[in-house]
């Protein structure tokens, strides 16, 4: 999962940015209202955590902008308790779930990942493809139940991948979601990620299939993938 934060507090943003990594997602941290209209509307990421106290302009005026300009991805605010009032406006101008300042940065991560849950209409915490299991709260991969030790930028591929299981994904798709500004990740990184999985995924009953000039399909290797929903 690829995320947008805008968060002009440095030290919050550096915290919640470092958790999230730790998640496995890829965080691009913005501290500025203006630039976030337009980065919002980009398409590359899969959620957005927002601060409301914004230099130049405020969330609420960013998630306004995103929301007529039909940018749909969840959207986290983040409010002091002073601006409760702007809680309420938060989310009627379109925001997921809010969150009063100061939080536990745990809170602040599960919520995350309900939202992500909701948003993909999955109710369940989990990927399975044969005996291939990701559970997303980990997130985790397990073969027969026993961990499948991945770096984050592995597991991340393997949930995009996963997730359409059965049908191809883009390089393009893999090379936004997998990028983050720190690192840039190109077409050929996808190349050197999807070799490595193949190895780690040899014996384990599933096959990434390339599609030539394409991208890539994540199947069973007896040809039996249920499609993804
Ligand atoms: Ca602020």
């Amino acid at each position: 999962m690829r995320i947008l934060l805008v968060e002009d507090d440095p030290a919050l943003s550096l915290g919640i940015a470092r958790a999230a990594e730790r998640e496995g997602w890829r965080v691009d941290a913005l501290a500025d209202g203006e630039q976030a209209l337009s980065e919002g509307l980009l398409g590359h990421h899969d959620m957005a955590v927002l601060d409301i106290g914004l230099p130049r302009r405020s969330g609420m005026d960013v998630l306004r902008h995103w929301r007529r300009n039909g940018q749909r991805m969840p959207v986290l605010v983040l409010t002091a308790r002073d601006e409760l009032s702007d809680r309420v406006l938060g989310l009627d101008a379109g925001a997921d779930d809010y969150l009063v300042k100061p939080f536990d940065l745990p809170e602040l991560l599960a919520r995350m990942r309900a939202l992500r849950r909701r948003s993909a209409g999955r109710l369940d915490e989990s990927l399975r493809v044969g005996e291939l299991e990701l559970d997303l709260s980990g997130p985790e991969l397990r073969f027969r139940g026993m961990r499948v030790a991945l770096s984050p930028r592995e597991l991340a591929l393997t949930e995009l991948l996963m997730s359409k299981a059965g049908r191809v994904v883009s390089k393009d798709l893999i090379v936004a979601r997998l990028s983050s500004w720190e690192a840039d990740f190109s077409e050929n990184s996808v190349e050197v990620y999807v070799h490595r999985l193949r190895k780690r995924f040899a014996d384990l009953g599933v096959v990434i299939k390339t599609v030539r000039g394409f991208g890539y399909v994540f199947e069973m290797a007896d040809g039996e993938t249920p499609l993804a929903p």
